[in-house]
C-alpha cells in the first residue's frame, strides 16, 4: 500500500458546548487530489486549521510524511513541506505578485541556514519567482502591486507562494471562491497539472471542480467524516444527495 503522505488520525475540537469536528481520520496518498465537502458550518475549515497548526485540537494526531507533528507551530509545519492557501490578507499589498512570491521562498530559508549556506542571489528570487507567477496563469502580470490586482488574481499569488516553497502537500480552503466560472477553470486546469507533483487536500463547494478532480472525497455533517468514497460512490450515495447535494 501507498504511504500517506499526510495523516490525520481522531481529530476532536470543541468550541465550547459545540462538537466542530468528531473523531475525523483521512489521509492524503502521493499524485492525489482528495476533496472534503460538506454543508457550511460543517467544521471543513476547523479541520484544515487543525492540521495545518494554527488551532490546537482536543485529541488525535497528524503525521507528516510519517512524523508527527501535532505539537508543532505552523511555521515548523510549513518548512517541514505542508504548504497552504487560504489567506489572502497574509499578502503585501503594496508590492508586486513578484516580490511577494520573492518573500515567501526567502522565509522559507531558514536564518541560521544562511550563515554557512550561500542563499539564492536576487536576480535567481526573481526568476524563480517569475517561473510560478507563469505557471499559476499570471504571466505578464508578475511586477504589479498586489493591491492592483483582482481578488482572483491574489488568490492566484496565494497559491504560487505556496507552491514556491515545493511543499509536499498542498491544503486549499475553497480556492475557487469569487473567481468566477474562466477563472475556476483555469485553476481546474492547473491544480490537475500540479497533482503528479503535490498531492491536495481541497475544501471545495464549486461541485464541478470537485467531481472532475477528485480522486477521492470525503463528507463532512455536523462534524464528522460521514462518508468516504470515489466521485462515482459519492454521486450515488442517497445520504449525500440529501445531507448534502439538497437532492
Ligand atoms: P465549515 O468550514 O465547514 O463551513 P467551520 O469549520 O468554519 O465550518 O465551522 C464549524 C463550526 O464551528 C461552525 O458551527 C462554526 O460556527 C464553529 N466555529 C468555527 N470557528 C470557531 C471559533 N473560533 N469559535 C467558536 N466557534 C467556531
Ligand atoms: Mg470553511
Amino acid at each position: 500500500m501507498t504511504k500517506p503522505v499526510l495523516e490525520v488520525k481522531g481529530l476532536h475540537k470543541n468550541f465550547g458546548a459545540l462538537q466542530a469536528t468528531k473523531n475525523v481520520s483521512l489521509d492524503l496518498k502521493p499524485n492525489e487530489i482528495h476533496a472534503l465537502i460538506g454543508p457550511n458550518g460543517a467544521g471543513k475549515s476547523t479541520l484544515i486549521g487543525q492540521i495545518a497548526g494554527w488551532i490546537t485540537p482536543d485529541a488525535g494526531s497528524i503525521y507528516l510524511d510519517g512524523e508527527d507533528v501535532t505539537t508543532e507551530t505552523v511555521a515548523s509545519r510549513s518548512r517541514k513541506g505542508l504548504g497552504r492557501s487560504f489567506q489572502v490578507s497574509s499578502l503585501a499589498m503594496e508590492v508586486s505578485a513578484r516580490r511577494n512570491v520573492m518573500l515567501s521562498v526567502q522565509a522559507s530559508q531558514g536564518s541560521s541556514f544562511r550563515f554557512w549556506k550561500q542563499t539564492k542571489s536576487d536576480q535567481e528570487l526573481r526568476e524563480t519567482a517569475g517561473n510560478w507567477l507563469k505557471k499559476v496563469g499570471l504571466g505578464g502580470r508578475e511586477d504589479i502591486a498586489v493591491s492592483e490586482l483582482s481578488h482572483g488574481e491574489r488568490r492566484q499569488v496565494e497559491v504560487a507562494c505556496a507552491l514556491a516553497l515545493k511543499p509536499k502537500a498542498l491544503l486549499l480552503d475553497e480556492p475557487m471562491a469569487g473567481l468566477g466560472p474562466t477563472g475556476s477553470v483555469q485553476l481546474t486546469e492547473f491544480l490537475e497539472e500540479i497533482r503528479p507533483e503535490i498531492p491536495i487536500l481541497l475544501i471545495e463547494h464549486d461541485m464541478d471542480a470537485v467531481f472532475r478532480l477528485a480522486d477521492r472525497i470525503t463528507v463532512l455533517v455536523g462534524g464528522a467524516a460521514i462518508l468516504s468514497g470515489s466521485v462515482d460512490e459519492i454521486r450515488a450515495s442517497a445520504l449525500v444527495r440529501e445531507a448534502y447535494l439538497g437532492e
